[in-house]
């Protein structure tokens, strides 16, 4: 039997935020979270690594979520640089965000990166959110479901289930560019995306699918009412708390 699946509205603050003005956001964000008193959905932030445990400290008790943007797939070692999901656990965190477009692009992250990088997550006691996505050029050229395909039975590793899985649907070419596929594509790909877990994940139709390319508050009904979307993954929206609010609202 299905799970039922509870929205996620997540927020990816990605290289932004000193400690105060971070702070405040996520207090901010905490305040209307805990006034929404929402049993219906979750709400997450997901901070640069230096500002887990502050943000976390800070939003404790709210219902506030905190999250990592990535992990290492090691729990430890000669990785400089690099930070390793039992570190975000241990930072205050309950999820981490792996194979973002931004990592796969800037980091050459293959999609067994990012399985490894799930696997890791798991490891820490974290849930992880995979995300998938195709490029324009891959787009335009009618590939966007045989990448989807690719990218999922790829980053997603052996021992998959609802519980521990969340997969973000981020369209390269829409996120930080103000573009949206439109509701129908949306749900085209993750109609496609459910049928294709249906072959990786025993109860995939109680996995959580996130979109996430330009959300905002004006466009978060309508693009969360599009089939199979069980929440967004929020960019640029997300460093703004009356705009993240407004898409935690319009879940
Ligand atoms: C993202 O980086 O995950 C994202 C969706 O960014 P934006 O909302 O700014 O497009």
């Amino acid at each position: 039997m299905a799970r039922t699946r509870i929205p996620l509205i997540a927020g990816n603050w990605k290289m932004n935020g000193l400690k105060a003005d971070a702070i405040a956001l996520a207090k901010a964000v905490a305040e209307g979270v805990k006034q929404g008193g929402w049993k219906d959905r979750e709400v997450l932030v997901c901070p640069p690594a230096t500002l887990v445990m502050a943000v976390a400290d800070a939003v404790k008790g709210s219902g506030l979520l905190v999250g990592g943007e990535d992990c290492h797939a090691k729990a430890s070692g000669a990785h400089t640089g690099d930070i390793s999901a039992e570190m975000l656990k241990d930072a205050g965190a309950t999820h981490v965000i792996v194979g973002h477009s931004e990592r796969r692009t800037d980091h050459g992250e293959k999609d067994a990166t990012v399985r490894a990088k799930a696997e890791a997550a798991w490891r820490a006691g974290l849930l992880p959110i995979v995300c998938i996505g195709e490029t324009l050029a891959e787009r335009e050229a009618g590939k966007t479901l045989a990448v989807l395909e690719t990218q999922l039975k790829g980053s997603i590793p052996a021992g998959a289930t609802a519980a521990r899985l969340v997969v973000a649907y981020e369209p390269v070419w829409a996120i930080g560019t103000g573009k949206t596929p439109t509701t129908p594509e949306v749900a085209a790909a993750h109609a496609h995306i459910r049928k294709v877990l249906g072959g990786i994940v025993p109860d995939a139709a109680g996995v959580r699918l996130l979109y996430g390319g330009s959300v905002k508050g004006s466009n978060a009904v309508e693009l969360l009412a599009a089939g199979d979307v069980d929440g967004a993954l929020v960019g640029g929206a997300a460093l703004k708390a009356d705009e993240f609010l407004a898409i935690a609202k319009a879940v």
